[in-house]
């Protein structure tokens, strides 16, 4: 009956809008063909499979042979490649380059004010995190509206993730970042007006930052939740864990990555009970630096050279000349000694783990955080699944709440990319991203997303 009643709709719609201007509207066809597929549900891998696409969504998955390829659809051939959701990234800087020094980095940024505005740096950090294979992510400190033109931009069809924003963060500890990107609390009052305005000016979620007191967490959860944003609070030590989690704080963003020892058995127990996730964003230093101080040619990369221009690319080669001196690593050692036993609490504790990696921050750039981070936890013991899984499905669902993201299935949002590789048998192959495609738009691997069917 209702099938009937639905055709008759469809028919009655189709007759008023007149043919052509259906036909106008027929969603573009495109085809990914021939690779492993990677779901990102609980399952095995599906050999020589096709995943095929309509408009912005995935409307059929399967073995090769079994997909029927309209004669309309652009075909990407992804034989010896490995195909999976887009990946995701649930702690992003985009005003961030990986420079080595924040003051003198936003010291040149105002001296460069012409050349380079905020806008073109953030347009580069989004296109660099796309052809990443980062079709999603969460951008946590940015001046509010230059990220919300930001957001609109990339919406529009400019190349880069689809974007969750916070705006400026809340803290009581005011750091050497610019007055924009940071609103100094004074009262839980304050804090919870400020998160009106950030509501009412269009976040997506809502940073708290460090210092804050526990009064402060509940009148910023109160005040977000109100508006179904949620909030992600930045925090190290386990009382600042402890607050937040008591206040409802919704996603607990760098736990366990500051050298600190592991959290107390009844603060794992109750994380890994609520299903709250953590974002550790471990590789950022502690494992970061001795790659770095071991191959400093990881910094000469004449891609990253093309994509920030001169002079900003010699400016930040630059800042990396003590690389070891740097203020950023200063408590590496600290983070080294605990690192191992940090990460492997949130391994082992069955927590909801979500990929996450402060990228922007010093050397840790945009173009290779993820991948990064998600090797160090394999390292650790975190099988490559469920890894996989934690940065496309968990990141969507229990992070974004994005409902119809993150998995390969007929129905879900078309985020596809294609890799050089296995990465269930090494994880560093999803740094060799060939295909993206994005809202069922191809923006990296041929055919180029202007072109129609070659
Ligand atoms: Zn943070
Ligand atoms: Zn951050």
């Amino acid at each position: 009956m209702h099938l009937i009643f639905s055709r008759l709709a469809i028919t009655v719609a189709v007759l008023a809008l007149g043919a052509s201007a259906v036909l106008a509207q027929a969603p573009k066809k495109v085809a990914l063909v021939g690779g492993m597929l990677i779901t990102g549900r609980e399952e095995q891998p599906l050999h020589h499979a096709a995943v095929l696409i309509e408009g912005n969504r995935i409307v059929a998955v399967g073995p090769m042979d079994q997909v029927k390829i309209p004669a309309d659809a652009t075909v990407i051939d992804t034989s010896n490649k490995t195909m999976l959701p887009g990946l995701i990234d649930t702690h992003v800087h985009v005003v961030l380059v990986g420079h080595g020094d924040y003051p003198r980095y936003f010291k040149w940024l105002d001296d460069h004010k012409q050349e380079y505005p905020l806008s073109r740096i953030m347009d580069i950090s989004a296109k660099q995190l796309l052809m990443a294979g980062v079709t999603s992510g969460v951008d946590l400190g940015s001046p509010l509206q230059e990220v919300l033109d930001l957001r609109t931009r990339i919406n529009k069809g400019m190349p880069g993730p689809r974007l969750q924003v916070s705006g400026p963060w809340l803290t009581r500890h005011v750091a050497i970042f610019p007055a924009n990107y940071q609103i100094d609390v004074k009262s839980p009052e304050m804090a919870a007006s400020e998160v009106e305005r950030l509501a009412n000016a269009g976040v997506d979620v809502i940073k708290a930052h460090s210092g804050l007191t526990r009064e402060d967490y509940f009148a910023i959860v109160q005040a977000a939740h109100k508006h179904n944003i949620k909030v992600h609070a930045h925090i190290y030590d386990e009382e600042s864990v402890r607050n937040a989690f008591d206040a409802g704080v919704d996603v607990l963003q760098h736990v366990g990555s500051a050298g600190l020892p592991e959290y107390s058995k009844q603060l794992q127990y109750d994380l890994a009970r609520s299903g709250r996730p953590v974002v550790p964003t471990v590789y950022h230093r502690a494992w970061l630096y001795p790659d770095t101080i071991d191959f400093p040619e990881r910094l000469d990369d004449p891609e990253f050279k093309e994509e920030l221009g001169e002079p900003l690319y010699s400016e930040v080669m630059d800042s990396f000349k003590n690389f070891a001196s740097l203020g950023y690593f200063q408590r590496v050692d600290r983070e080294q000694f605990f690192g191992d036993k940090s990460i492997r609490q949130w391994i082992d504790g069955g927590e909801v783990v979500s990929m996450g990696t402060d990228n922007g921050t010093p050397a840790n750039f945009h173009k290779d955080a993820l991948w990064r981070e998600m090797k160090v936890f394999v390292d650790h013991g975190m099988s490559p699944m469920r890894v996989i899984i934690d940065a496309t499905r968990v990141n969507a669902r229990n992070v974004m709440g994005i409902r119809d993201l993150g998995t390969v299935e007929p129905g879900k949002l078309a985020d596809v990319i294609a890799v050089d590789g296995n990465p269930l048998a090494d994880i560093s192959v999803l740094g060799r991203v060939d295909v993206v495609v994005k809202d069922g738009v191809i923006y990296k691997g041929a055919p180029a997303p202007a072109t129609k069917k070659k």
